[in-house]
């Protein structure tokens, strides 16, 4: 269904087209899933778009759910409340990262502790029956739910609603449960159990990455951390065995050079890692079926070269194993190891809450980039792979969106190029930029009219002394618009940007402001368009590496050394497309890099008219 789907094509004259083929088509491996939070309330409708209109479409089948705190259950419905209290009060204790440089609540004596998955349950819960009926609904489009029910580690909603459990007692936040505690499986079981029977999988992906407070209370200080934590993965997965379902984990505490003992002392952290050194084969004796989600994949030990160091040492100890956190962008040597290590499939991550702007920002790019590895056996090089992405992405985001405005492409009659010659103040060529091999004159960009001239518009930034340039320049529009594009750049790389789902509650903070459209109508009021570094704009030499699911990433032209230069349409929707729009003010935004916005076209989309729809017979 999907297949016939993607053969669909919209003609000018309004009608669906589909060429007569033949299709032979199967997947190169089996498991194709995502990893997700659990929904909150207010992301149930995105989550089923979502499902329907991506997942689906694009031949995933399946999906790690991390439940957490997110539900509230019949047997334990303190630890839903619970978790609730938990995201507000560390909402109330601030943003970690800029404090210690971690996103996660530090533990006594300034110990590292786990993330803690801000943004499951939307912060808060959904009721038990609304999981049901999103289990239901993404089982009816095809798609397999695995919970993730953490155990262990990245248990805050545990252990901070059941402080008796609780490894460290008197962390402000605890993110462990103590194994040696009888209470700890009471409570854990009981959740699971309860799980099992809504969503009745085949199996549960346990957690069990990241341990990082082992071995400290009375109880457990005096035993092998090794060997506490392979007891407590053999606990749960006969648990799991005894109700008929099978065991998935995290695979990094069974691989040596990944989360072995480690302590050391940074300027604001105390990390110290517990060993699990051996774990590996007692739970290898006694639940040899259990399969890992091999995230090591992308690290090398110092000294290594070969990428695939991990996969062997898991391989070589018996285990089946996926990757978790897949990014076909970055993965090297996918059609060797996917071969030699018997790979089962692989999982594409998003560590965020499921609403648009964040798996748009941390998600949708990655699974898009990816999915071609996972289904096809047709290589490609990267470049090509992301050159299509990139004119994917304006179509998947008009559905993500889920608004019934038509898009962009569908309007071509309505665009209306901007012009910026009046204004221009910066040659494509300046200090520390060369846009010289920028596409000029008009062209049409995936359905988008642009307008390019020799000259651009950069607007000095208040932080920085550069007087060359003005702090704001004003662009004369004088007419109604529903859409604006402006086509951007930067003259130099911005703040990195921090990750917009576990080290922030403020996602759309997550990247460097460089500058603001404001929007002046001719009424006074005045609404303004952002423009963020790495989230709608990039540097200008970042070519495909600027492939950013909120932009229209466009490449027009070459850069100096011959490869793509991309240019990014900031697509600024108009809440009052009957209002004329007087002018547009460009300015800079203080921060803390030398990058500098530099505007080079304007593209206005008119209101759609019932015409549009309405094909004259
Ligand atoms: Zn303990």
């Amino acid at each position: 269904m999907s297949a016939l789907v993607q053969l669909l094509t919209l003609g000018a004259d309004g009608g669906l087209y589909l060429p007569g083929v033949t299709i032979r088509d199967w997947p190169y491996v089996a498991i194709r899933y995502v990893h997700l939070y659990v929904p909150g309330p207010a992301g149930i409708a995105f989550f089923k778009r979502y499902v329907r209109d991506f997942l689906l479409r694009y031949r995933f089948n399946g999906m790690i759910l991390e439940i957490g705190g997110g539900v509230r259950l019949k047997s334990h419905p303190e630890i839903a409340a619970g978790w609730k209290r938990t995201e507000m009060e560390l909402y109330a204790y601030g943003e970690q990262v800029q404090k210690v440089g971690e996103s996660g609540p530090l533990g006594p004596g300034r110990r590292f502790q786990d993330t803690t998955h801000r943004g499951i349950g939307g912060g808060g819960y959904i009721e038990r029956e609304d999981l049901v009926e999103l289990v239901r609904f993404a089982r009816e489009h095809g798609q397999e739910v695995v919970p993730e029910i953490q155990s262990l580690s990245h248990v805050y909603h545990l252990a901070c609603a059941h402080r008796e459990i609780a490894e460290l007692p008197d962390a402000l936040f605890p993110d462990a449960y103590c194994p040696s505690n009888p209470k700890s499986y009471k409570l854990l079981f009981e959740v699971m159990d309860e799980l099992v029977e809504i969503i009745r999988p085949a199996v549960v992906h346990i957690g069990h990455d990241e341990w990082r407070a082992g071995g400290l209370c009375p109880k457990c200080r005096k035993k092998d951390t090794g060997v506490l934590f392979a007891d407590d993965v053999i606990r749960i997965c006969r648990h799991l065995k005894s109700r008929g379902v099978g065991t998935w984990m995290w695979g990094d505490h069974f691989i040596s050079y990944h989360n072995e003992k480690r302590r050391s002392y940074g300027r604001m952290v105390w990390f110290d890692y517990p060993s699990t050194e051996g774990a590996w084969k007692r739970v290898r004796e006694a639940c040899p079926e259990i399969v890992l989600l091999n995230w090591t994949w992308g690290f090398q030990p110092k000294g290594e070269t070969t990428p695939d160091v991990g996969d062997a040492e898991l391989f070589r100890k018996g285990f089946r194993f996926l990757y978790g956190n897949f990014n076909g962008l970055s993965f090297e040597g996918w059609e060797e190891r996917s071969k030699r290590y018997d790979v089962l499939g692989a999982e594409v991550s998003s560590w965020c809450g499921m609403e648009e702007f964040e798996i748009g920002k941390m998600h949708i790019a990655a699974a898009l980039a990816s999915i071609d590895l996972l289904w096809s056996t047709r290589r490609e090089p990267k470049e090509k792979t992301i050159r299509r992405v990139m004119s994917m992405l304006s179509e998947v985001r008009e559905r993500m969106r889920g608004t019934h405005e038509p898009p962009v492409e569908r309007k071509r009659r309505r665009q209306t190029t901007i012009d910026l010659g009046g204004v221009a103040n910066a040659g494509l060529r300046g200090e520390t930029w060369d846009l010289r091999g920028l596409k000029t004159g008009r062209f049409l960009a995936d359905g988008l009219a642009c307008r390019l001239g020799r000259r651009a518009v950069v607007v000095r930034r208040p932080h920085l002394g550069k007087k060359k340039f003005p702090s704001a320049v004003e662009i004369a529009v004088g007419r109604r618009f529903q859409t604006l594009v402006f086509l951007q750049s930067c003259t130099g790389e911005g703040r990195r940007p921090i990750h917009a789902g576990d080290d922030t509650f403020f996602p759309r903070e997550s990247s460097e402001l460089v500058g603001v459209y404001d929007v002046v109508f001719e009424d006074g009021l005045v609404l303004a368009a952002e423009v963020r570094y790495d989230e709608n704009v990039s540097a200008w030499n970042a070519g495909l590496k600027g492939l950013l699911y909120h932009a229209r990433c466009i490449v027009a032209g070459k850069l100096p050394d011959g490869s793509p230069l991309v240019i990014w349409g900031n697509e600024w929707r108009n809440p009052r497309p009957d209002e004329p729009i007087r002018l547009i003010r460009f300015r800079g935004t203080k921060g803390t890099s030398e990058a500098m916005p530099m505007l080079l076209g304007i593209t206005g989309i008119d209101k759609v008219r019932l015409s549009d729809y309405r094909a004259k017979k």
